[in-house]
């Protein structure tokens, strides 16, 4: 039984003194343990601030890039041991942002995520096709590359420490949810693949999050499909009392 996981992307949103005042709303809000694992990942400025106020608390803390280098002359880069420093569990690999707005291939990303594995990060891997590779056929072609290629030399060791999140880059902050249906055929894609991989047991033990206008409406539908262990959640996530509902997704009517 794979604990189920809600976790909040900010992108490029809120000071440190907002990012703050969410930490404190949100540990504050889920004063008993959820029976969800949740993780917020605040923009770089804001993370040893957040990490800070979580402290204690069961929310983890994740950024939302990092670069594969330990260090050296990258300008505006950043490592994964300077966000183990700041606080940071976890780290996104591959969003969708990352690969059209920024170029990230997918053999970039699967030595980011390496190094985030090297230090300890639990990655959460985003995949996803976008409308076009949809509307022409190819979802599951880009799906298993982008899983092959991110996931090149990859030990079942290796899969068993990271998050997988299937963001349709169609549904990413266009109010275009997936259908549960939709989300739960290329959730069990994903699971079928790493049990062909890897093996059953490791597939079953495998967080799948998805990702893609997620809100206090319909996670609960997609959370009740059976391959769907998780949400990361963008727009919604950045109001504390809507997130919080993310969280209680299962105190939604109908779940
Ligand atoms: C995201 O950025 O990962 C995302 C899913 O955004 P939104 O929920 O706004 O679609």
């Amino acid at each position: 039984m794979v604990r189920p996981v809600i976790a909040g992307n900010w992108k490029m949103n809120k000071t440190v003194a907002e990012a703050v005042d969410f930490a404190k709303g949100l540990r504050d809000g889920l004063a008993t343990e959820p029976v969800a694992e949740v993780i917020i990942a605040p923009p770089f400025t804001a993370l040893w601030a957040v990490a800070d106020v979580l402290k204690g608390s069961p929310v983890r803390v994740a950024a939302q890039n990092l670069h594969e280098a330990p260090k050296g002359a990258f300008t505006g880069e950043i490592s994964a041991g300077m966000l183990v420093e700041a606080g940071c569990t976890h780290v996104l690999v591959g969003h969708s942002e990352r690969r059209t707005l920024f170029g990230e291939t997918d053999s970039r990303i699967n030595l980011k995520l390496k190094t985030a594995l090297a230090a300890g990060l639990t990655p959460i891997f985003c995949i996803g096709e976008t409308l076009q590779e949809r509307e022409e056929n190819r979802m599951k072609t880009v799906i298993e590359r982008q899983l092959k290629e991110g996931l090149n030399n990859f030990t079942a060791d290796d899969i068993s420490r990271l998050l997988i999140a299937y963001e349709p880059v169609w549904a990413i902050g266009t109010g275009k949810t997936a259908t549960p249906g939709q989300a739960q055929e290329v959730h069990g894609l994903i699971r079928k693949w790493i049990a062909g991989q890897y093996s059953a047991e490791r597939a079953a033990q495998t967080a799948i999050l998805y990702g893609g206008s997620v809100t206090p409406k319909n996670v609960a539908d997609l959370m009740g499909q059976p391959d769907i262990n998780g949400a990361l959640v963008g727009g919604a996530s950045l109001e504390v009392d809507s997130f919080i509902q993310l969280v209680r997704y299962q105190t939604i009517q109908g779940a």
